[in-house]
């Protein structure tokens, strides 16, 4: 209570602002994930690896746009590349180079036969699944509980409802036995599995090796289109993580920091399952989408891609979150806190929890009250995170922001030591 009036009083323009979005949008928010008690902050500017909040406040961003934002605020190599694009002309109406461009580099980096554009990894994974449907001819779609893939393929944690237009079965995450036996109880009728190789949204919890190979091998007996989301968690090897673990599924779904920080999102794999878009085919499945191909997103997303995050930047990235999420984890450790660090390379999320966690069940028994606390005593200190402990490094989160992150953490951990003590 201390923390959030603190808070409060010291942000009035923050405050006046929340009142006046209230006024107009449900609980004055249109990004769920965005709202944090008592308000979320408002930026008025951001640069660099900073942003600044309404009432002059200035933070280290280690939200990083939940992982879109890699490549800090205002690059300037993004803002020459949005320059062309608006000389080419934003709405064409028609076929470009700088589709072909982006389509080449995304299916060279990413192992895709062939791939597709939509604006969101919400729309990618949507797209995923019809193509799964048509190409199997079944209706039924399993999901992991808890594991997340847009705002209308979201798959409830911590007391969100369930939210998807199809007949969902929910397997327990990194659960062998149980999952194994639901993908044979409902094999025939299912279409795909869809799964994150690190769930997200569920807390940066890595997927057991084990776990995917025996997803792999039962869809693959079941005549399941296996999914793997890699939305958030490409970035994590320079072909990404499924590559890295050297599982392929059929299809794999981006988005995020592959569109240089516009809306983005792509799906793509195995060709004979792409070719059912295929407009010269009779009966081609339809996708349609306006802004699919549009020239900021194609041209801004392929000098991202081809020039800034190259993949020694992606090797260099991973091993400094590695190295923070090591150093976090022993602060807590001296500090002997009910505190931990999860997460693979620059995705990092901090639970106020003790002992082994490897499922989702595990992170919804965290008190949301110390998450909260964290948070504001984060942001205090000037360093800016999600409210539910989640990190996404940018490129231009340098050694001196993790060295004063950890300072920060200190102080905060210090003071607030008889509460995360078990
Ligand atoms: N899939 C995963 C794993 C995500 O983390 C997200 C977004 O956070 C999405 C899908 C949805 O992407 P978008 O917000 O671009 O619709």
């Amino acid at each position: 209570a201390d923390a959030s009036a603190r808070f409060l009083a010291a942000r009035p323009k923050t405050v006046a602002l929340h009142e006046a979005a209230k006024a107009v949008m449900p609980g004055g928010n249109t990004r769920t994930v965005l709202f944090t008690p008592p308000v979320p902050i408002r930026v008025a500017k951001a640069e660099g690896a900073h942003v600044t909040d309404v009432d002059g406040f200035t933070y280290v961003d280690l939200l990083g746009e939940y992982s879109a934002g890699l490549y800090g605020h205002s690059h300037p190599r993004i803002g020459r590349a949005v320059g062309d694009a608006l000389a080419m002309g934003l709405n064409l109406g028609a076929h470009h180079a700088g589709e072909v461009r982006l389509a080449e580099a995304v299916t060279r980096r990413f192992d895709l036969d062939l791939v597709r554009f939509t604006n969101s990894g919400t729309e990618a994974n949507m797209m995923a699944l019809a193509a799964a449907r048509a190409f199997t001819g079944r209706q039924k779609i399993m999901g992991i509980k808890a594991g997340y893939h847009g705002g209308t393929l979201y798959f409830g944690a911590g007391g969100a409802a369930v939210n998807a237009p199809f007949d969902v079965v929910l397997a327990p995450f990194n659960d062998i036995t149980a999952t194994r036996k639901l993908i044979t109880e409902h094999g025939p009728a299912l279409a795909a599995l869809i799964i994150e190789p690190m769930l997200g949204s569920g807390g940066c919890l890595p997927a057991d090796r084990a776990y995917l190979e025996m997803l792999r091998e039962e869809t693959r007996k079941h005549g399941i289109i296996l999914i793997f989301d890699e939305v958030m968690t490409s970035r994590l090897a320079p072909k990404g993580l499924s590559h890295a673990l050297g599982i392929t599924p059929d299809l794999k779904t981006l988005g995020k920091y592959i569109g240089g920080g516009m809306s983005f999102g792509a799906f793509g794999g195995r060709r004979d399952i792409m070719e059912q878009f295929d407009p010269t085919r009779a009966n081609f499945l339809p996708h349609a989408g306006t802004f699919n191909n549009n020239t900021l997103t194609m041209t801004v997303g392929f000098a991202a891609l081809d020039e800034i995050f190259t993949p020694a930047a992606c090797l260099d990235l991973n091993r400094r979150g590695d190295r923070l999420r090591e150093r976090i984890n022993d602060l807590f450790m001296r500090y002997q806190v009910a505190v931990q660090a999860k997460g693979i390379g620059s995705l990092i999320n901090i639970h106020p929890l003790a002992g082994e966690i490897n499922a989702p069940e595990a992170t919804a028994k965290a008190d949301p009250r110390l998450r909260q606390l964290l948070y504001l005593d984060l942001l205090e200190e000037g360093y800016y995170i999600a409210g539910r402990g989640y990190m996404a490094l940018s490129l231009v989160v340098s050694d001196e922001h993790c060295d004063g992150f950890l300072a920060a953490l200190d102080k905060v951990v210090t003071k607030r030591r008889h509460l995360l003590t078990p």
